[in-house]
């Protein structure tokens, strides 16, 4: 695995949890300590794994040394919980060594606010031919809502016409100002102009431009707004009969305006500029000083509701149905010390590795989640922590 933030901790937990397949795991990722912090974690909170744990120093933007790394250790497969920015050179180190691959993000150039998945689409004739896998995004969002998006389409609908992603975040972390997984990812993906998919071609929105009150069950009603996500691009593709497809996220109204305020004086730009002979991009800054992810868990509260409605067609009839998980933010805590957005990323990173590795999900390629066969991952998310739950006939997102 490589990457030891918020989303790693949780991604080692679960593995070691489930030491029958993740016999042996190494942890690395750039600063060695935090690997060392969450492998002395298992020990301490996993005592009976069976999982052989071991921790490496390594630089993700250099291929050279991964190849050197991997060769070494060599792993069946490599997970990449690191940044999107690592996506291309762990993926050339794979075929280089000749391992899978997995992600829970798309690619993204560093000095580019956008992310697609032409870079990572473009690799697949190199996969295939090395009779290798790639499986790209294994979190929640893209991961889980692409393989309900899947479930809807073998179990509750002829045609698929309208797909409403919605994610609620209705935790509180007690700060005035944090975000929740990678602050400059975060940050550079809801600054982003909007857009959704409708009659065949993008439709584009001003950031945060189109918004309703939706009601995530169990959880809460709350404001939500329509942004880019990278899952709409490989499931209107994959879904060609979707005439509609929207991505919505809750902001709270105190996070618009610290978000806002950032943004007016210049906080939240890529470009670098130069202090004391320094070139440093505002962002980067910007993140050094926020609370990392993974200090955020210890007093979070509230839950996370994320789903997918479809509307569509059955026998001939006009149908709407949710898919649905809520996860607690105090309890993930109490289970593997971290918040929610990492559980809900890390946990559905493991059952995709975990597919992998028993075969199940085994083919030589570059593959999104909606691809494979929901069901063996659907009842893995009951299994390993992040049960789903259904509602039909009820339209919690309006047109
Ligand atoms: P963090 O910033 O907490 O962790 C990122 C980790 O990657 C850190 O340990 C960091 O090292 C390491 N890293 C960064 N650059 C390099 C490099 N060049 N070489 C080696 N290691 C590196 O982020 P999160 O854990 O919150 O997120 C991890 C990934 O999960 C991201 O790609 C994010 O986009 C994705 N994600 C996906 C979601 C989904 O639902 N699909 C939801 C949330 C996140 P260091 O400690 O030195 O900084």
């Amino acid at each position: 695995m490589i990457g030891a933030g918020g989303v790693g901790g949780v991604v080692a937990k679960k593995c070691a949890q489930n030491d029958s397949v993740f016999t042996e795991l190494m942890i690395a990722s750039r600063t060695k300590a935090k690997c060392d912090k969450i492998a002395a974690e298992i020990k301490e909170f996993f005592p009976n794994s069976k999982t052989v744990v071991t921790t490496a120093q390594v630089d993700a933007d250099d291929v050279a040394a991964l190849v050197k790394l991997i060769g070494e250790y060599k792993p069946k497969m490599v997970i990449n919980v690191a940044l999107p920015y690592q996506d291309l050179p762990i993926m050339d180190a794979c075929l280089e060594t000749g391992v899978h691959y997995l992600d829970t993000a798309n690619y993204e150039p560093k000095d580019l606010a956008k992310f697609e998945y032409s870079w990572q689409w473009a690799y697949q004739e190199r996969f295939q031919n090395a009779g290798l896998m790639a499986l790209l995004g294994s979190g929640f969002d893209p991961g889980a809502t692409n393989v309900y998006s899947a479930y809807h389409a073998k179990h509750h609908f002829d045609e698929m016409h309208y797909m409403d992603i919605v994610d609620c975040n209705n935790g509180s972390h007690g700060k005035a100002f944090a975000t929740n997984f990678n602050p400059e990812i975060n940050i550079r993906e809801i600054t982003a102009n909007g857009r959704y998919w409708e009659n065949g071609a993008w439709v584009e929105t001003t950031p945060l431009e189109i918004s309703q009150d939706i009601y995530y069950p169990r959880v809460q009603t709350r404001k939500s707004f329509v942004l880019y996500h990278e899952e709409l691009e490989s499931l209107v593709k994959h879904f060609p009969t979707l005439k509609r497809a929207r991505f919505w996220m809750t902001f709270g109204e105190q996070y618009i305006k610290y978000l806002s305020v950032l943004e007016t004086v210049g906080m939240t730009s890529i470009e670098p500029i130069r202090i004391k002979g320094v070139d440093i991009a505002p962002i980067e800054f910007l993140k050094a000083i926020l609370p990392a992810p993974e200090s955020l868990a210890a007093n979070y509260t509230g839950q996370t509701c994320i789903g997918v409605q479809i509307k569509g067609i059955k026998d001939g009839k006009p149908k709407t149905h949710f898919i649905y998980n809520v996860c607690d933010h105090a309890e993930t805590f109490k289970e593997v010390q971290a918040q929610g957005i990492s559980y809900t990323t890390g946990v559905p990173a493991m059952i995709g590795a975990m597919l992998m590795l028993e075969g199940k999900w085994m083919k030589a390629g570059v593959w999104n989640m909606e691809q494979f066969d929901p069901d063996p991952f659907m009842d893995a998310m009951n299994k390993w922590g992040l049960p789903w739950h259904e509602l039909s006939d009820i339209e919690l997102v309006k047109d």
